[in-house]
């Protein structure tokens, strides 16, 4: 089975002051194309950071990320952003919707980045999918937190990336919405083959992927595969 993400030893420290906090250490595990994967731990655990170093949102201090067959420490920033949009979809906890933009345009930029001639109508494609066709005119401030949440899943699907990277999705949504996202999620995993990859605090979340990454003090506890998955 290919691996669409390598990780190997990495290490990530923040200085806080004169003191060194290191965050991750001595991380190590992979991910097969077309896979869904969770990482979960308690709070502080170091979840987020590893996303984000995943994704090439970051730079880890030690070891290496390998990402869609690409080692990401040998790439510069511009040549790590062009990856990020051909590649790689992210979607944020926080949604980070642009607010001055609609619905329709904030799905619309990375097509238009891509160069698409037609970001608008396969925005209007994505949205519709989400089940917020009539709402493609409205402003993030006039939406509720799960329509924001369909924004960003439409906007990190726009390009079809091989493999999605969440934070916890569903964090911020009640429960009933927080089904739906995870119901598209895992229809564009089974649709469109690509990967998953959920940081979540939700245990049957992660049950319901094929493999979880559970940390703890920034470090490695353990990488299961789900019998059930
Ligand atoms: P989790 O997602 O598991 O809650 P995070 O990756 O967000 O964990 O954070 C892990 C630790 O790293 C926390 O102690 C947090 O305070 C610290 N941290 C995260 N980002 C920064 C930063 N930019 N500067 C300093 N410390 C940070």
């Amino acid at each position: 089975m290919t691996k669409i993400l390598k990780v190997s030893q990495l290490g990530k420290s923040y200085s806080s002051g004169s003191r060194q906090l290191t965050v991750l250490n001595d991380i190590s595990f992979d991910v097969s194309s077309g896979a869904t994967f969770s990482i979960v731990g308690p709070s502080g655990s170091g979840k987020t950071t590893l996303l984000g170093l995943c994704a090439g949102l970051d730079k880890a201090d030690t070891g290496t990320v390998e990402l869609c067959g690409k080692a990401l420490e040998s790439l510069d920033e511009d040549q790590r952003a062009l990856l990020r949009n051909e590649e790689v979809g992210f979607i944020f906890q926080d949604f980070q919707l642009l607010p001055t933009l609609t619905a329709l345009e904030n799905v619309s930029v990375p097509l238009e980045l891509q160069g698409s001639k037609e970001a608008s109508t396969r925005a209007m494609e994505l949205l519709d999918k989400v089940g917020l066709g009539d709402r493609v005119h409205h402003y993030p401030s006039q939406l509720s937190g799960g329509e924001q949440q369909r924004v960003a899943l439409a906007r990190a699907f726009s390009t079809k990336p091989s493999i999605l990277f969440a934070d916890e999705p569903t964090g911020n949504l009640d429960e009933e919405t927080g089904e739906k996202v995870i119901k598209l999620l895992f229809e564009l995993n089974k649709e469109a083959g690509t990967t998953l990859v959920i940081v979540t605090h939700d245990l049957e979340l992660a049950k319901r992927t094929q493999q979880v990454l559970r940390l703890k003090g920034g470090k490695v506890l353990s990488n299961e595969t789900n019998p059930i998955s």
